[in-house]
């Protein structure tokens, strides 16, 4: 689903200058979004892709509050729509530079010309997945080697697939796998999964669904399309051959701090320092969701991040 303006994109918003500035427009910037539209502040996102961010990858959500279970694009409008009922404004392009000469102006350039200037910048990027970094893996994208379930699980109707992970992406993707393939692998590098007992419960129960333990890929083999992994039992040592259609690789989550950290203070993962109040190290820069360090990623923390970013903005530099 798409549901950006595609006019927005074009030509962007009439004005060049606001109080706040989101960059990002999944669950943390959109949270912001509203928090800083309904405290009065003239408030732009900024967005390379579509809103919603990594909600747009799962299926459907199932723990954010009052929905019940809902469909994750569905969510991903409501907050848009949402932001939209406070005046935020959007404009479609990828920060390329920021200049941060005086505390009270920053300067953000986009990839499509455009530049705007604001007190406040709420850095709201999110997080990417992780690649595993092994031979085949890039040269088989999109030819049985995926990083999104919902995106290309279609293209496994009645095949064999493995998923590597062990965490919450892994389980939560191969359960929805599992009602579109004939078999999911998954392919753990522990003997023990990271992901929420709700969710290991729910796939050790699952007959699609196979395990793997203490085992890694060392190799991705195929001709024009994945046809097997090396894999390695990390135990023994012992080596040996899977064939399988097609490999959904989920083993956490990349930064994207870009080029935000030649500007702010990060971790040794490149993930954004924060205090409780979402400040980073800069004066008037904030960050909010995955981007940052912390502990639970979830959209609601990621919501929450927003609110209290955008709230703390207000009362230090608009009261
Ligand atoms: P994660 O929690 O960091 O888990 C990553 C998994 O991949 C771990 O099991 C890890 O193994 C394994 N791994 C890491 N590097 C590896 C490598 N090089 N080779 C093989 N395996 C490797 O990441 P995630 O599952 O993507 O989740 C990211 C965040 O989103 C988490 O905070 C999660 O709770 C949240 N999330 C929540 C939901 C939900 O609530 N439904 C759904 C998706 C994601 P070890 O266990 O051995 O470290």
């Amino acid at each position: 689903m798409v549901f950006f303006d595609l006019e927005a994109k074009k030509t962007g918003p009439e004005k060049t200058e606001y109080d706040v500035i989101i960059i990002g427009a999944g669950p943390a910037g959109l949270g912001a979004a509203i928090y800083s539209g309904r405290a009065g502040l003239s408030t732009l996102v900024v967005e390379k892709n579509i809103e919603g961010g990594q909600i747009l990858l799962t299926d459907v959500m199932e723990n954010y509050p009052g929905y019940g279970i809902i469909n994750s694009n569905e969510l991903a409008q409501k907050f848009k729509e949402h932001a939209d009922l406070f005046g935020t404004e959007f404009d479609y392009g990828e920060v390329v530079k920021l200049e941060l000469d005086n505390e009270n102006s920053k300067l953000v350039h986009l990839d499509n010309g455009r530049v705007y200037k604001s007190k406040v910048i709420i850095i709201a990027t999110g997080a990417s997945p992780r690649k595993l970094g092994v031979p085949g893996e890039d040269e088989f994208i999109s030819k049985g080697v995926s990083y999104c379930a919902v995106c290309d699980g279609a293209f496994f109707a009645n095949k064999n697939v493995v998923v590597i992970g062990g965490g919450d992406s892994a389980v939560d993707e191969s359960l929805y796998l599992s009602r579109i393939v004939s078999k999911v692998t998954i392919i753990h590098r522990r003997d023990k999964l990271r992901a929420v007992k709700s969710l290991q419960e729910k796939a050790f129960k699952n007959p699609r669904i196979d395990f793997i333990w203490d085992t890694v890929v060392k190799e991705i083999k195929g001709n024009d399309k994945v046809e097997a992994l090396v894999l390695q039992n990390v135990k023994t040592g012992k080596i040996e051959e899977l064939p399988v259609d097609g490999v959904f690789i989920f083993i956490g989550l990349e930064p994207n701090s870009g080029i935000f950290k030649d500007f702010v203070e990060t971790d040794e993962n490149g993930f954004i320092i924060t205090n409780e109040d979402m400040e980073t190290s800069v004066k008037g820069i904030f960050a909010a969701g995955d981007v940052r360090v912390k502990s639970v990623r979830q959209v609601i923390t990621a919501v929450s991040d927003g609110a209290i970013a955008a709230t703390i903005a207000a009362r230090k530099y608009f009261d």
